[in-house]
């Protein structure tokens, strides 16, 4: 799912990279790209209109941390407004709310073939997950075929059905269904409506005089998102006539583009609940707005890593350091504040884990007692041997040695690590110039 837009991104992102910082003129580019690969993903030029204007003013006004470059700070706010048209942060809103006099009664609402059925199966199985007592309700009565399949999913599952084939009145069926759920003590009862090919009038009062009658605590839209914006256009009938509670998203796995799923949660301004995954009861997954989001993005969780670096680094600190890396050499006080830092940031490794293309790294290139060791190298020297490690002769480094509990093998590697890291930052400098490119990639 999302394959094209997720490559589209990905290109914008990296042709970013170079840069070391977001000016007006390649967040310019950035940003046209980027609406063109939503449009392209057949999102709704509205929900794209706003979603570029929220990126472009977050860009232009970000103060940008001298410890990140443009590329990273760019896939963040990208991130952020993509959470946002996908729903926010509140957790909430993903949510079924249970009621508090049970049974709570949730009605799946949608155009034939959408997905109702499976989906009613898919909640039952979730709901059972989490110890509720489901009834399942046969309310399409137009197709005796639906009941069929709606009971055949209650026998795999262990869950009751209501179904009367003999009623040809969806709203006495849902009356009825309601009572024996309250007598058998049930906790959710999913009502399975009937749909059409096309929204039309009969349908929409159907449905209407059901949820007249037993007053649903959730109205689902269930939306097919192989079906792009004509599922945004429906689920707006729908809302319209409804006031629906919430969407579900069914075939998600067979989007490639990802159209409907951006913008039905802007243009309906209800929240996409669940989505469908497959055809198997268990492909349903609850829906995170960040999460998604970061989904599309592709981009390991370089986000993570930029909160973590908002939260951590001081700028000052980021700042001096790179001064110096620009200007000469780094010492070892440089090496051990970029440790410190890396610390404030969490481990080592969980750090490599965020960083794209570096999850595989293997264990022993991040070693996390390597850094203790060297820390403790360092922390055994004495300020003048920090600045200068070239005064570090043989009986220093055995002093050293000593006073960290390792060895002089351990503090030669070392001091040829320092020289390693300053030639590195030596050819850096000569292909970047800057240096916050430099300070990014310690
Ligand atoms: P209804 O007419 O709205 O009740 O739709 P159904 O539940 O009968 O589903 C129509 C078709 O879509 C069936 O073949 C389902 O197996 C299929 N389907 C439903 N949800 C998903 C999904 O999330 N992914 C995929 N790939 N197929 C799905």
């Amino acid at each position: 799912m999302f394959n094209t837009l997720n490559e589209k991104l990905q290109s914008v992102f990296k042709k970013m990279r170079g840069e070391a910082r977001i000016t007006e003129d390649n967040i310019k580019e950035a940003i046209r790209q980027v609406k063109m690969a939503m449009l392209e993903a057949d999102v709704n030029y509205k929900v794209v209109k706003k979603f570029i204007s929220g990126v472009q003013e977050k860009a232009l006004g970000e103060e940008v941390l001298k410890s990140l470059s443009a590329d990273q700070v760019f896939i963040k706010i990208v991130n952020d407004e993509l959470t946002s048209i996908l729903g926010g942060e509140d957790p909430s809103a993903s949510k079924i709310t249970l009621s508090s006099t049970p049974p709570t009664i949730i009605m799946l609402v949608g155009l034939q073939g959408s997905g109702k059925t499976t989906t009613a199966g898919k909640l039952a199985k979730h709901f059972q997950k989490n110890d509720k007592r489901v009834l399942m309700v046969a309310d399409d009565i137009y197709r005796p075929a639906a009941i069929d399949q709606l009971e055949v999913l209650g026998k795999q599952l262990g869950v009751d059905v209501y179904s009367d084939k003999d009623n040809k009145n969806a709203v006495d069926i849902a009356q009825k269904s309601y009572e024996y759920a309250k007598k058998s003590a049930k906790d959710i009862v999913i009502i399975d409506t009937a749909g059409r090919l096309h929204v039309n009038n009969e349908l929409m009062d159907e449905l209407f005089n059901i949820k007249k009658a037993v007053s649903p605590d959730e109205i689902l839209f269930v939306a097919d998102a192989m079906t792009g914006q004509d599922a945004v256009n429906v689920a707006t009938k729908f809302n319209n006539d409804l006031d629906i509670s919430g969407v579900i998203l069914t075939k998600l796995d067979g989007d490639a583009r990802g159209g409907a799923a951006l913008s039905i949660r802007e243009v309906t301004g209800k929240p996409l609940k669940y989505v469908g995954v497959g055809e198997k009861l268990d492909a349903f997954e609850p829906f995170y707005p960040d999460r998604m989001a970061s989904r599309i993005l592709g981009m390991g969780d370089v986000v993570s890593l930029v909160e973590m670096a908002q939260d951590a680094i001081e700028e000052d600190e980021a700042e001096k350091l790179a001064d110096k890396v620009s200007k000469g050499g780094m010492d070892f006080n440089d090496m051990l504040s970029q440790f410190k830092m890396i610390r404030k940031m969490g481990s080592f490794e969980s750090i490599m884990k965020l960083m794209p293309g570096m999850g595989n790294m293997k264990k022993a290139d991040v070693d996390e007692d390597q850094i203790k060791k060297i820390e403790a190298i360092i922390n055994s020297m004495t300020p003048r041997e920090r600045r200068y490690y070239k005064l570090l002769n043989g009986s220093r480094k055995k002093r050293i040695a000593r006073g960290s509990g390792t060895s002089v093998s351990d503090v030669n590697k070392l001091i040829s690590q320092l020289q390693q890291m300053n030639k590195m930052l030596k050819k850096f400098k000569k292909k970047y110039g800057g240096a916050d490119k430099i300070d990014k990639n310690m």
